[in-house]
C-alpha cells in the first residue's frame, strides 16, 4: 500500500534529521556552547547564539504538551484519515516535537502522559517519528 500524504523534502538538517529517523534513532541539535537542545533543525542557538553544534540522540521519552482533533481535513490527502490528531509531545530534553499516537485514541488523551517515539519506515526513503504510550 503506498503512502499518500505530504512527506518532508529532503534537504540540509531536514534530510539529516529523517536520515537519523530512518536508522530508527531520534536525534536533535544540542549546541556545544550552551548544551541547549533544538528542534526544528536549524544553524544558530537561540540561547546563546553559537553556531556549533552536534546532532545527538535523544531518549526517546517525552509527555503530552498538546494536541487538537482535526475534524474536517486541511489537504485533500488527509480526507480518509479524518478526524486525526496532530500533537505535540515535550521531549524530556526539552524541545517539543509535533507527531501522531500510534496506539491511543484522541478521547484517551491525557496532559502530561508519558510516551516514547516508535518509527514508522512510511516509504523506502522516510521514516516518521510517531509515538506510543510509555508503560
Ligand atoms: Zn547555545
Amino acid at each position: 500500500m503506498s503512502y499518500t500524504k505530504p512527506l518532508p523534502t529532503l534537504a540540509g538538517h531536514t534530510e539529516d534529521f529523517y536520515g537519523w529517523c530512518k536508522k530508527h534513532e531520534l536525534r536533535f541539535q544540542q549546541c556545544t556552547g550552551c548544551g541547549a537542545w533544538r528542534h526544528v533543525p536549524r544553524e544558530l542557538c537561540a540561547e546563546c547564539g553559537s553556531w556549533d553544534w552536534e546532532w545527538m540522540r535523544s531518549s526517546g521519552r517525552g509527555t503530552v504538551f498538546t494536541w487538537t482533533v482535526a475534524e474536517r481535513p486541511l489537504h485533500p490527502a488527509f480526507a480518509d484519515a479524518a478526524p486525526y490528531t496532530p500533537i505535540v509531545i515535550a521531549m524530556e530534553e526539552g524541545v517539543r516535537i509535533v507527531s501522531e499516537m500510534v496506539d491511543c485514541p484522541h478521547d484517551q488523551l491525557v496532559i502530561d502522559m508519558p510516551v516514547e517515539v516508535v518509527f514508522d519506515d512510511v516509504t523506502p526513503e522516510i521514516t516518521l517519528p510517531k509515538f506510543r504510550r510509555a508503560g
